[in-house]
């Protein structure tokens, strides 16, 4: 299986990849810049060839970009708007040097002005982002539903997928806190909320797996992750997720509350199922 954690870009991109490898991972997760602020980090085009290199030697699995949680690029601000299109038309850009891989974000928060009003703003930031020659699949990633935001039903995140120019640039990453506390019951039922997800959006389109345990309860909407084990999902109805398969296969990154220690001994727990 492909599985590994959230690690910090900021010393570059080769680096990542030895880390992984330290925790006992085989594919891993980076915010492409800080990821509560705006500011890029270095981007140094041989520093990721580097990374490819020990990716291939290493057999990873696709890398699981994330955008920074500060951009939201169906704000009611057009100021926000504009700078979260033009971040992620940089993070796109750069993604190239990384060929092949994922850029995952979060659809983003309506802040008031309707989820019907901001679906087609999001279709029109991918539109703007994406380029037809573009190797990297996009992710729009499963949200909890708290505040505003959108994506909390997979019926919204395909009526984003039908509004874009190039739609097979365009995946799902199915976060299993957001799922659950967005009301998907995959402890009780993870056969028929894959079938849901099938119906509506095509598990074809599912390209990626966080794999987080919930501190709440399913339809909660409040996203606040747990240990693997530790919370309202439990251990055995992830090692359904991970064993799932119309899932094993998919890259699982871990965004658990875990230090390194931490994330060693999940890594190694998870594998072992
Ligand atoms: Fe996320
Ligand atoms: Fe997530
Ligand atoms: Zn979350």
């Amino acid at each position: 299986m492909f599985i590994g954690n959230h690690l910090s870009s900021a010393d570059g991109y080769e680096i990542m990849g030895k880390e992984a490898l330290k925790l006992g991972g085989n594919t891993f997760a980076f915010f492409t810049r800080n990821p509560r602020g705006g500011a890029v980090k270095a981007h140094d085009p041989e520093d990721a060839a580097r990374l490819c290199r020990l990716m291939e030697e290493h057999h990873f699995g696709k890398l699981v970009a994330h955008a920074p949680y500060t951009l939201n690029v169906c704000s009611d601000k057009e100021k926000i708007r504009k700078f979260s299109r033009e971040a992620m038309a940089e993070d796109l850009r750069r993604m190239e040097y990384l060929p092949g891989n994922y850029y995952n974000f979060h659809p983003g928060s309506h802040v008031g002005q309707g989820t019907d009003a901001a679906i087609p703003i999001i279709a029109e930031a991918i539109n703007y982002a994406v380029k037809p020659e573009y190797t990297t699949t996009i992710l729009l990633e499963t949200m909890a539903g708290k505040g505003s935001e959108v994506g909390k039903s997979f019926e919204e995140l395909r009526a984003i997928i039908d509004l874009v120019e190039y739609p097979d640039r365009v995946g799902v990453c199915f976060d299993t806190c957001h799922v659950w506390d967005g009301g998907y019951d995959i402890v009780g039922n993870l056969d028929g909320v894959l079938k849901t997800f099938d119906d509506i959006i095509g598990l074809d389109r599912l390209k990626a797996v966080h794999f987080n345990d919930s501190m709440n309860v399913c339809g909660s909407h409040k996203d606040r992750h747990q240990k693997i084990g530790e919370g309202e999902i439990g251990a055995e109805a992830l090692k359904a997720v991970a064993k799932h398969p119309l899932l094993k296969d998919k890259p699982f990154i871990l965004e658990t509350p875990n230090d390194d220690e931490g994330y060693i001994k999940e890594i190694e727990m998870v594998r072992s199922w």
